[in-house]
């Protein structure tokens, strides 16, 4: 595909997710580290970000799904996998044949789990969930999620190799629902030990809680948004952390004119030209990702300085008013990301869109094609 005519691009910076990787690496102190790389790393590309972590010395990832695992599998043979989410009963052949690990939370998908296990003759590798409050997939941080998880460690069908769970506000400035969610994730560990109930990786931490509270390392942590250089949250910025954001999209001008004054643009004429002026039409749209929501609240950077996004952004094309400066078709400008302006990072996109940086990066089109650094 000759992808080079194509005039709207995204580049991924495999140099700043390394620098993003080192800094977390030095802050967790030789601590394990999961990379968490679902949702094709987070709209950064599964494979060459896993590959690069790979190089780089990290050797247990997290997807989401069965189809993410066997994709990654495929690229990465020795890794360890961790599936996050819900794989059916009917995945268990091949969860074992590719050697995936599995998140269990319920007895009867640990039974038959173990079944399964006990006909390959392979015991099916799985890591327990505990909900200690996230309220989404988990056994019940009780008596009663205790007793099961005891009854499962014991079935030879199964290898439980892990236990977690996941903070739901290690994102804000209020610590105290992490440390209720910590010291019962805690008191289930202690229970189970009571009984011999051990495990080889415990662990809690996403991005936020990783950078925030060592005391609930374990012996794993589980990073996903800050190896893409996104602070978690406007909240816990992780200034000191000197993220560079991995993701930037960029494209050439298309055209360039002079408008007049009171001119409408684009569909509905919703925005007026307060000045005569130019405008740069630029060939990103809402097809890429470029959310139709971020019509007048979003700026692209011409000549290294923010121009704003005037009217309606079109499913194709948007249009940026440039006022003096006369920019020449073709001429590169910056969409979002490459830590270049804050009024075009992920975060800026986030804010005006009212939603986190996750969403934004997410969301980019397969239309734009990556182009690895
Ligand atoms: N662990 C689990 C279970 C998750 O669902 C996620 C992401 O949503 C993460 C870890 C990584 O979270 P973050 O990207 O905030 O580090």
């Amino acid at each position: 595909m000759a992808y080079e005519y194509r005039p709207a691009w995204m580049e991924i910076d495999l140099g700043a997710l390394a620098h993003n990787y080192k800094q977390l690496a030095d802050l967790y102190g030789g601590t394990k580290i999961c990379a968490v790389v679902k949702a094709d790393a987070y709209g950064h590309g599964m494979i060459p970000v896993a590959k690069k972590l790979h190089a780089l010395g990290v050797d247990f990832f997290a997807v989401a799904t069965i189809i993410e695992a066997q994709t990654l599998r495929a690229a990465l043979p020795d890794v360890d996998i961790l599936i996050l989410g819900y794989s059916p009963i009917e995945a268990a052949d091949v969860l074992i044949e590719k050697n995936l690990i599995q998140t269990l939370y319920d007895v009867e998908q640990g039974k038959a789990f173990h079944l399964a296990g006990l006909k390959h003759d392979r015991p099916l590798r799985v890591h327990v969930k505990v909900d200690t409050g996230m309220r989404r997939l988990g056994f019940s941080a009780n008596a009663a999620g205790v007793n099961a998880i005891e009854n499962l460690h014991g079935l030879k069908g199964l290898a439980v190799e892990g236990i977690y769970s996941h903070f739901a506000r290690a994102d804000e400035i209020d610590a105290s629902a992490v440390h209720a969610q910590g010291q019962l994730f805690i008191a289930v560990l202690e229970a189970l030990s009571i009984r011999g109930v051990t495990f080889k990786l415990r662990h809690i931490c996403n991005s936020a809680a990783s950078a925030r509270f060592p005391e609930y390392y374990f012996d794993m942590v589980r990073p996903g948004i800050v190896l893409y250089g996104q602070p978690p949250s406007e909240a816990v910025a992780l200034e000191a952390l000197e993220l560079r954001e991995v993701m930037c999209v960029k494209a050439n001008i298309a055209m360039v004119k002079s408008v007049d004054k009171g001119d409408g643009v684009s569909y509905g004429h919703r925005y007026h030209l307060p000045e005569t002026m130019n405008i740069a039409t630029i060939p990103v749209g809402y097809a890429d990702g470029l959310l139709r929501g971020l019509s007048g609240k979003a700026h692209v950077l011409v000549d290294g300085e923010p121009c704003p996004i005037i009217g309606s952004i079109c499913m194709d094309q948007c249009m940026v008013a440039v006022g003096e400066k006369t920019p020449k078709m073709g001429d590169e400008v910056v969409v979002l990301g490459g830590n270049v302006h804050p009024m075009v990072s992920v975060a800026a996109y986030a804010k005006a869109l009212g939603t986190i940086s996750y969403e934004i990066t997410c969301q980019f089109s397969l239309r734009l094609h990556r182009q690895y650094t």
